[in-house]
């Protein structure tokens, strides 16, 4: 066997060129498609690319019939780069496209970052240019890095400050679409797709109540109100939904799949009032349509939260809650069975996630907690049940989530010198046994974390330093008490 099949990592993607290049190579992974592969590249000049957070070395694409082709290193060594994967070089991709794109349109000093100071590569790709006419400079941003609201919304600020415009695109994972749409009504969102031996860019735009409709950059424009895609309209105060330019938003007719003879100009209308075909519909009709509509958004958000609702803060699934328990209100019928038992387990998620304890308030609880565990150990030394403390000091105390007990301890031990044992071992669990939580603690204070077998036997080695201790400081008070006396 050649030395060189000692490298193992599957690299699906490389730079074409030299190691600095801003060129994306797509390796597909079925033996099919690689001659189709190595007739577009036939120098085979593929490198680990430094724009792929790669080493720069040398690559060659290997074809197997029997498991997935992939790039391997030339030269077998270490390699720092972490993310080899087929969207591995989504941000090149992206990147390079947008600029070809507005370079089409003319625009000018078209130039593409792939790495902003303090950021990783695969956070952001920044693509700045100006107008014809203009000195002032644009930034065109493609947020692919996930944030929080607020991050983002501070970024936004400082980013408005510096270009005099700023068009958002979202990736895939930037988990912000959804801010940007409570803004202006609309987000513009990017990503990439496999298509042959090249991923393809696509845009698109996410409306709160429709998925997302995905095309080629070519069918979009640069405007001076923003991004056009088509689903979006011009017109005087800027871009809109197309379809709802003239009017205040009018329901669409999704009442009944019969197709109208004669369609109303942009095919959203009022519902026509002379139909030839069928009767005028009823109250009934109407409402049943209502609901579907209601259904529909409630069934879309709910499967958000399933798909990333575990990673939200709490005020945007609360945000996410309110808007279905608006669709709920409004709506002639209640939902049904299984929807209702979806929405349940989300609030009292949402609920149990309310009730944890800010590190305000855990500090709060770990002072008393410290101050009761300190008498213990100068009175008797004997280890308490949480149960016990919460009849000493609080009555929420035993109820905590166990990670927010951890979070206690931990604060109640953050300064006890490294020579004495955890305050932390004084508390028990029932029957005189060692807390199954007290190797966390140990665990986050960086003390040794014994095996799983001599827990309960290291544990009592602790309750029994503290014992020593504190005879050893009740002689050393008396000893201070007597000379006190005698003087
Ligand atoms: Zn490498």
């Amino acid at each position: 066997m050649p030395t060189e099949e000692e490298d193992t990592r599957k690299v699906q993607t490389a730079v074409a060129g030299f190691p600095d290049a801003d060129r994306p190579v797509y390796l597909p992974m079925d033996a099919a498609s690689y001659d189709r592969f190595i007739r577009e590249y036939p120098t085979r000049e593929f490198y680990c690319g430094t724009l792929l957070d790669g080493c720069g070395r040398k690559l060659t694409a290997r074809k197997y019939r029997d498991k997935k082709c992939h790039f391997a290193h030339v030269v077998s060594g270490r390699c720092r780069r972490t993310s080899t994967n087929e969207t591995s070089a989504d941000h090149l991709y992206m990147g390079r496209a947008l600029a070809a794109w507005m370079k089409e349109q003319k625009y000018r000093n078209v130039q593409v970052r792939y790495k902003q100071r303090g950021q990783n590569l695969r956070e952001t790709v920044d693509i700045t240019y100006t107008r014809e006419g203009s000195p002032l400079r644009h930034l065109m941003r493609v947020q692919l890095a996930r944030r929080s609201k607020a991050e983002w919304e501070n970024t936004d600020t400082e980013l408005h400050e510096q270009w005099a415009g700023v068009q958002w695109l979202f990736g895939p994972d930037s988990m912000l679409a959804n801010w940007q749409m409570d803004r202006q009504g609309y987000a513009i969102r990017i990503q990439c797709r496999p298509s042959g031996v090249t991923r393809v860019v696509e845009v698109g735009v996410q409306f709160a109540d429709a998925p997302v409709e995905w095309v080629p950059l070519s069918r979009c424009r640069m405007t001076a109100h923003g991004f056009q895609a088509p689903a979006l309209a011009i017109t005087p105060t800027g871009l809109v939904r197309r379809g709802r330019e003239a009017r205040p938003p009018a329901s669409p007719p999704v009442e009944t799949p019969a197709p109208s003879p004669a369609p109303s100009p942009a095919g959203v209308g009022p519902v026509p009032s002379g139909g030839s075909r069928s009767p005028a519909p009823t109250l009934d009709h109407f409402r049943a349509g209502d609901d579907r509509r209601a259904t529909a958004r409630v069934v879309s958000l709910l499967d958000r939260l399933d798909r990333t609702g575990d990673d939200l803060h709490h005020d945007q699934l609360q945000a996410a809650l309110r808007e279905i328990a608006g669709c709920e209100k409004a709506m002639w019928h209640p939902l049904g069975p299984p929807l209702s038992r979806r929405v349940a387990a989300w609030r009292a998620h949402l609920d149990a996630m309310v009730k944890r304890p800010t590190l305000r308030e855990i500090c709060g609880y770990a002072d008393r907690v410290r101050w009761a565990l300190g008498m213990v150990a100068a009175r008797t030394a004997q280890p308490v049940t949480w149960m016990e403390l919460g009849d000493r000091l609080d009555g929420r105390l035993p109820a905590l989530h166990p990670d927010d007990k951890v979070s206690v301890l931990v604060e109640v031990d953050r300064a006890t010198c490294s020579d004495r044992p955890l305050l932390s071992a004084l508390v028990a669990a029932r029957g005189n046994r060692v807390h199954p939580l007290y190797a966390q603690v140990l665990h986050h204070l960086d003390r040794p974390v014994p095996a799983a077998e001599q827990a309960q036997a290291s544990w009592e080695a602790d309750v029994l330093e503290h014992r020593r201790l504190r005879v050893l400081e009740d002689r050393q008070y008396s000893v201070i008490v007597q000379r006190l006396d005698r003087s």
